[in-house]
């Protein structure tokens, strides 16, 4: 089965055809830098990973740009509200600058924890402000805009398409945004550019055409940035659903608008929340947010994580529980073993139709807008499997690891260190000499140590224990 994907925009799974013959431009909206990302947010980097994995699994060349929301984004997508980045500056008494280099850093390590492959270009909002001013003075020669109340806003009357990713009903719109910035002549216009601060104390500033010492409203950047890396037209935009009726929808008028080139996105693709019960999405300004350290610190390993989003399809809600992250442990550490023991397996026999119908079953579920849980459940089949040969297993199981990204090729036997080999040692001497009361002690202690001790021919064998974080 050819690739096929979910485009929001069309509401349908649809062939994959890029633009180009076999490269494809792929724009990520990255984090907002203004804390540490929860691992919603990462669920949304990890689809995202899944993807680009699975279009390098199809031999597409892949350009990734991701960027980094480090100012503009305000606590409300309509433009009112806190600003984001000083939010977090006035919390931890810092400026916005450390703000963001922070916790810039911070998604990085996770990014690198959860074996994410690291974009092509990771852009800086504040790194592209000529960029988005040009492109505000395209849309203002175009006039798409007009100066209200100090801000640049975004003629949204003037674009007769103006909503279609969200299938917004324009006529059946509230008036909550115009009461909220009595300057929009329309409930849905936004602010391209802020030529004076809101806000106190705003560090963040630059000089435009508008006044001396503005900033970008929040869309603009992701505009610039996708267009100045991957051209006027690209392929992939993806993003969590949230972005759909307002970020995205915005961004697509900004850009259709600035070029008059439509689509300017061929496939738009969103996934869901990571939620705490039906419904109560994760989010930043709810007190309920875990981070990734949260998790180690509670004996998950990040890569725990993945597999854990892995087991649902990234269209479909994701409950979050501690159990059900107990149960993704398990699982890994299941399969952990599993390829430590393949790893050894000598050359046998080759099936090769055999292992040609779980490739082919693989890549088919992968392909069908990335079922990551069912391509799961082949993996399993796989090992399961009783024909094929422990070499043929291991070598199947790298290439679909390729897609899930599982860290599988570097795994290591694990060394067990000289003091639990001594325990082992001397629990080994206690059953020779029909001491059980000491072996057991001893065995309680290995168990202690987080190592399980069982007995062989040859004498004992000691192994990480299934619970513990590897
Ligand atoms: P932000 O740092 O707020 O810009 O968000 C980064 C990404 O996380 C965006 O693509 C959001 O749509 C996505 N996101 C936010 N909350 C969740 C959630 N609870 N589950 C999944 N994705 C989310
Ligand atoms: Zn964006």
């Amino acid at each position: 089965m050819s690739l096929h994907l979910f485009n929001t925009l069309s509401r349908t799974k649809e062939l994959f055809i890029p633009l180009k013959d076999k490269s494809v431009g792929l724009y990520t909206c990255g984090p907002t830098v203004y804390n540490y990302m929860h691992i919603g947010n990462l669920r949304s980097f990890l689809f995202e990973d899944i993807l680009k994995r699975t279009l390098f699994f199809n031999s597409y060349k892949v350009k990734h740009v991701m960027n980094i929301t480090d100012v503009g984004h305000l606590t409300s997508d309509a433009d009112t509200g806190e600003d984001k980045m000083l939010t977090g500056a006035q919390r931890e008494k810092k400026t916005v600058w450390e703000i963001a280099d922070f916790y810039t850093k911070a998604f990085l390590v996770d990014a690198q924890k959860l074996n994410l492959i690291p974009p092509k270009i990771l852009c800086k909002a504040t790194d592209h402000i000529k960029e988005q001013i040009a492109l505000i003075q395209r849309l203002e020669q175009k006039r798409f805009t007009y100066v209200a109340g100090g801000n640049v806003y975004f003629d949204t009357s003037k674009l007769a398409d103006y909503g279609k990713l969200a299938r917004l009903d324009l006529k059946a719109q509230t008036k909550a945004r115009t009461e909220k910035d009595s300057h929009k002549r329309n409930p849905h216009d936004f602010v391209l550019w802020f030529t004076k601060s809101k806000f106190q104390e705003q560090e963040m500033k630059w000089p435009s055409p508008w006044g001396p010492a503005g900033y970008p409203g929040w869309h603009i950047e992701c505009s610039a940035m996708s267009m100045k890396y991957l051209g006027e037209q690209f392929d992939i935009h993806c993003g969590g659903i949230d972005h759909i009726p307002v970020h995205h929808t915005n961004e697509i008028a900004q850009s259709e608008a600035a070029t008059g080139k439509k689509p300017w996105v061929k496939y738009w693709l969103h996934n869901e929340f990571l939620v705490l019960s039906p419904g109560e999405k994760m989010a930043k300004s709810g007190n309920n947010f875990v981070i990734l350290s949260t998790l180690e610190e509670k004996g998950f390993h990040p890569l725990d994580y993945r597999y854990f989003c892995l087991g649902t399809q990234y269209r479909m809600p994701l409950m979050f529980s501690y159990e059900a992250m107990a149960g993704a442990r398990n699982a890994r550490k299941k399969l952990v073993e599993k390829v430590l023991e393949l790893k050894k397996a000598k050359k046998r026999k080759e099936n090769l139709p055999l292992s040609k119908k779980y490739l082919q079953q693989f890549n088919d579920q992968i392909n069908d807008d990335l079922n990551t849980p069912q391509a799961l459940a082949t993996m399993w089949e796989l090992l399961k499997d009783e024909v094929l040969s422990g070499k043929e297993k291991y070598t199947l199981l790298l290439k679909f690891d390729e897609v899930l990204g599982l860290g599988l090729q570097k795994l290591k036997e694990e060394k067990i260190p000289a003091h639990v080999i001594k325990l082992a040692q001397e629990r080994l001497h206690a059953r020779n000499t029909k001491d059980w009361q000491k072996a057991d002690e001893l065995r309680q202690k290995i168990i202690g140590l987080g190592y399980s001790v069982g007995d062989t021919t040859e004498g004992y064998e000691v192994k990480k224990s299934a619970n513990g974080p590897s």
